[in-house]
Parts: structure tokens; C-alpha cells; sequence
């Protein structure tokens, strides 16, 4: 097994988790099997509970573990399965250790961060590339060299190359090189960089600079001379205007074939010929589209990441260019103003969301939606707020909501099941990870899917359609596209996706298809709005 152990410095948001995942992914293009693992030195032992606004979106993995963004990140790039141990926190080793601990494990020993703590997270790192079967596994340690919280995660990484042997582990280091106001690009705060990680017992063997514009040969020199590492080995990370050049530069300037050299690899040229088209298909796309995103204002922008990728995913394969248009469901106090923002667009998706805020704002955006006959794609929340728009003005259930918006809503279209209303541990009643839909034939959802059987999408969500609204809103035209299958724990027979007969397309998913979605393997609900988005631009103009 070999490691590529990624850190950062100078300070945090370098993007080092697409510099780690685009490593993964020219690894992969060259034939090898590749696995990740995410460190993050906070207490929390997952993100569940932590705010999008601040830390980016939830990523929900197969088994169920709300996580940290960037295991979406290597889910894209590296079109693997991440897990629930994929992503390893201060929070998760402490409580491991103290439990063992507490069971006597240690026996008469004093337990201490060296070697338990240190212990325990190599462990951890090793079971993921182990249960993967990968060949390389990239280990990316969050936060920024320096902090007192990733000092245990650090000596673990140390001492690994000692347990692995040198030929099996290589240390990548991140940093910054900012422009100043004179236009310079500076290399100082690089040299500090790796001074502070040498002062942890950390070499790097290779350097990924990040800056603005593209770094000159004197630059990679000049690091290369202060920071004693090869400048065939000095990259650099410029910013580029689509997502999928990132790989392709570091290819370019040979990282592929130096760890391979470093590691001891068998040299395999790489097949990067996907990446290449996303890029040429992005730079010319032969169509555009405007989709109106309607959300919370706070939550624009990474608290959606896995949504935005899909749509990406999606112009690539529909060879068009999505255009976003985030629309603030605050703004949206009536049916003027809705049809004020959304009628330039062709194409409405309403998002997931938590609590009451912009709820009646997205409910006049899925009206708008419906009888303006506008493509509109509903997740999560998205399903339920087309099931309460639906309830109030098709079947005349005036009052209609969900119990999350209003408890004593006259009609409770969407609320909790009975079995989680016992419970009084409200996270353990979300309904995580991987659940199975079996769509129902003669649907549009079938030919969306290809497939009238059970599919598999990943979901977080806490309320559900009350089953007992359903035959009511059946017979006002509501389509229930898909349910849960029989055997599911949690009241077999629950909405998964609705949608509307006479309507170009309206559909929604109770799951979130945006988990899933690869750029090799667009999400098929993502791909399908976007050509029925394409569709009735088309036929508008
Ligand atoms: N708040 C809703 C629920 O808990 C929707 C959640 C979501 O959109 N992820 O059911």
C-alpha cells in the first residue's frame, strides 16, 4: 500500500481538497486504484450537525455518515465509494481511545495523544485503504499546518513513513503564493510553509503552489532552491476556469509521473481522454440554459456543491451550458414577483433545505412552476414543497404544510411518521444514506431511470408525504412516481418522487440523486432536467 500524505499551509481554503482529488485522479487515469481518506482536527465526530453556511455542504456517503464536503470531492473525481470511515475527526479518535480505555484495554498504562492517540489514527487510515483494496491511498489532513489541533494527525503521518517504509509514503504540501499590489507574486509565505512542517518532523517531497496566474520556471526555481525539494517537483495550481483543467495542469507539468517515480510505481501512461472533453464540451458548449435556483440567501454557493457539480455534470452531457440564477425565496412575496424572477429562466430547482425560513417563497416558485408549465426539479425539501403548493391549490386543502413550518398545520401533508414521534433523539430520526425507490412503471420517472425497477438514491431528510394525504392528492392529478419498497424498516410504501402529467416536466425526488451524480456518470433526474430545461428554451425562442 502506499500513501500520499496532502497538507496545507499558509492558510486554509487553498483547495486542497481538489488538488488531492485531482492527485487521485490522474493516479487513476494512469491505472491505479485509488482511495481517500479526509482528517479533520475538529472535535465534532461528524458534520451532521455542523452549519452548511460556514463549512459547505453535508456530503451524505452510501452507509449514512453526514461528512465533511471534500469525500464528494473524491466521489467525483475519483468515482469511488467513500465511507463512513473515510473521514476521520479528532472527535471519533479521542472517543475510541477513551472507550478502550474505560474497557481496561490499556491495561495499567498511562494513555497519552503519543503513541494512543497517534496509534489509533494510523490505524484508522490503514483500515480505509485496506477495505478499499487500493493500491494508493491520499490521506489530505485538514486545517493548515501550524494549528495546535493537527499537531496528533501530523506525528501520526510522521511516523508512517517509518512503519511503511519510504518507497510507500510521499508527503504533498499546499500552499499560497499571493500577489501583491505591485501584480508580484511573493514566495516568502511558501518558505515559512515548509519551514513550520519541517519543524514537525515533515519533509515534503512535493510542492503544489496555488496562485492566481501561472508560476514561471524562476518562481518553481526559487521555491525548489528555498524549500530543498526538486523543481520538477514544485507544481503549480493556477486558477483555472473550469474545475476539470486542474488535473489535466498538474499532469501536464508531470506530478503523475514523479509519484509514480517517487513511490516506486509501475509507469503507466494515462488515459485522461474524459477529462479532456468536459473541458472542450465546457470551453464550446454547442447550447445554454438559465435555471433559477431558488434557496435560502445564506446558503448559496458550497452549501449546494453536490447540486451544482450535477448541473455541471449535466450541461456536459446534454453539451450545454448551464447558466445559474440564484433566486433569494425571501424576495418571492407574491405571484408578481415570482413571475418577475422566473420568467427569463427555463428551467426552476428548489433545493434542500431545514426550517421555515423562504418556505412560502419557494411555495409561490413551484406554483409558478406548475401552471406556467416551466420545467421545475425538486429535491428533497424541493418534493415537499410542490406537495404542499399541490394540496393547497389543486386539492383545495387549504392550510396545507408541513408539521416542520407549522405544528398545527390543518392539513399535515408532510410530517412525521408515528415510529418517530417516539423517539425523542431528533438526528436519529433523519432518514440517512443509501434507501431504495422503486419507480413505478408507465412514469416519466421510468424513462428518466431507464428502468421501472428499484433504484438506489442516498437521503437525509427528517419528514416524510403523510400517507394518509396521498389517495387525496392522487385523485387531484398528483403523480406518485416512486415509493419505498416493502421491506424498507421505516414505513414501506413512503413518497420518494412525485410528479405532474400535463406538464413538460415536473418532477421531484424525497432523496438527494446529487449524492451520486459522477462527471463519467451523470445523475439520470439531473441530465433529464437539464434537456427538458434545453426543450422548452427552444421552443420559446
Ligand atoms: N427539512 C426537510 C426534512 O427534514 C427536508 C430536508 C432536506 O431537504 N434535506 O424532511
Amino acid at each position: 500500500m502506499k500513501y500520499i500524505f496532502v497538507t496545507g499551509g499558509v492558510v486554509s481554503s487553498l483547495g486542497k481538497g481538489i488538488t488531492a482529488s485531482s492527485l487521485g485522479a490522474i493516479l487513476r487515469a494512469r491505472g491505479h486504484k485509488v482511495t481517500a481518506v479526509k482528517i479533520d482536527p475538529y472535535i465534532n465526530l461528524d458534520a451532521g450537525t455542523m452549519r452548511p453556511y460556514e463549512h459547505g455542504e453535508v456530503f451524505v456517503t452510501g452507509d449514512g455518515a453526514e461528512t465533511d464536503l471534500d469525500l464528494g470531492n473524491y466521489e467525483r473525481f475519483l468515482d469511488i465509494d467513500t465511507t463512513r470511515s473515510s473521514n476521520i475527526t479528532t472527535g471519533q479518535v479521542y472517543k475510541t481511545v477513551i472507550e478502550r480505555e474505560r474497557k481496561g484495554e490499556y491495561l495499567s498504562q498511562t494513555v497519552q495523544v503519543i503513541p494512543h492517540i497517534t496509534d489509533e489514527i494510523k490505524n484508522r487510515i490503514r483500515a480505509v485503504a485496506v477495505a478499499a483494496n487500493a493500491d494508493i491511498c491520499v490521506v489530505e489532513v485538514g486545517g493548515t499546518v501550524g494549528d495546535i489541533e493537527s499537531l496528533p494527525f501530523l506525528e501520526a503521518i510522521r511516523t508512517m513513513r517509518f512503519d511503511e517504509a519510504y518507497e510507500n509514503t510521499a508527503y504533498l504540501h499546499v500552499t499560497l503564493a499571493p500577489e501583491v499590489s505591485t501584480g508580484e507574486i511573493k514566495t516568502k509565505p511558501t518558505q515559512h510553509s515548509v519551514a513550520q512542517l519541517r519543524s514537525t518532523g515533515i519533509s515534503p517531497d512535493f510542492i503544489v503552489v496555488r496562485s492566481s496566474t501561472e508560476m514561471g520556471e524562476e518562481m518553481r526555481r526559487k521555491i525548489a532552491l528555498f524549500t530543498s525539494v526538486e523543481p520538477e517537483r514544485v507544481y503549480s495550481s493556477y486558477n483555472v476556469e473550469f474545475l476539470y483543467e486542474v488535473p489535466l495542469a498538474f499532469e501536464e507539468q508531470g506530478l503523475g509521473r514523479e509519484i509514480e517515480k517517487r513511490l516506486k510505481l509501475e509507469t503507466i501512461p494515462p488515459s485522461l481522454g474524459f477529462w479532456h472533453d468536459a473541458v472542450k464540451k465546457q470551453r464550446q458548449p454547442a447550447f445554454e440554459v438559465n435555471i433559477g435556483f431558488v434557496g435560502k440567501y445564506v446558503a448559496m454557493g458550497d452549501s449546494y456543491l453536490s447540486i451544482l457539480e450535477g448541473l455541471r455534470h449535466a450541461g456536459i452531457h446534454n453539451d450545454c451550458k448551464v447558466n445559474i440564477h440564484w433566486v433569494n425565496a425571501e424576495d418571492l412575496k407574491s405571484e408578481e414577483d415570482a413571475k418577475n424572477a422566473l420568467e427569463n429562466l427555463d428551467g426552476i430547482l428548489v433545493g434542500p433545505g431545514f426550517g421555515m425560513r423562504g418556505i412560502e417563497g419557494k411555495i409561490l416558485a413551484a406554483k409558478y412552476a406548475r401552471i406556467q408549465q416551466k420545467p421545475y426539479f425538486g429535491i428533497c425539501l424541493g418534493l415537499q414543497i410542490a406537495v404542499i403548493e399541490f394540496a393547497r391549490h389543486k386539492a383545495m386543502l387549504d392550510g396545507a404544510n408541513s408539521t416542520e413550518f407549522d405544528q398545527y398545520a390543518r392539513h399535515p401533508v408532510i410530517g412525521l411518521m408515528p415510529e418517530q414521534l417516539e423517539t425523542e433523539d431528533l438526528g436519529g430520526t433523519m432518514r440517512l444514506g443509501d434507501w431504495e425507490m422503486t419507480i413505478q412503471a408507465g412514469t416519466r420517472l421510468e424513462k428518466v431511470y431507464g428502468t421501472a425497477g428499484t433504484v438506489l438514491e442516498r437521503h437525509r431528510h427528517r419528514y416524510e408525504v403523510n400517507p394518509d394525504y396521498v389517495q387525496r392528492l392522487v385523485e387531484a392529478g398528483l403523480v406518485v412516481s416512486a415509493v419505498t419498497p416493502g421491506k424498507a424498516q421505516r414505513g414501506a410504501g413512503l413518497v420518494e418522487a412525485i410528479e405532474l402529467n400535463d406538464h413538460p416536466f415536473f418532477v421531484a425526488l424525497q432523496s438527494h440523486p446529487e449524492f451520486k451524480s459522477r462527471p463519467m456518470r451523470v445523475s439520470p433526474p439531473f441530465k433529464a432536467f437539464i434537456t427538458a430545461a434545453l426543450e422548452a428554451r427552444q421552443k420559446s425562442t
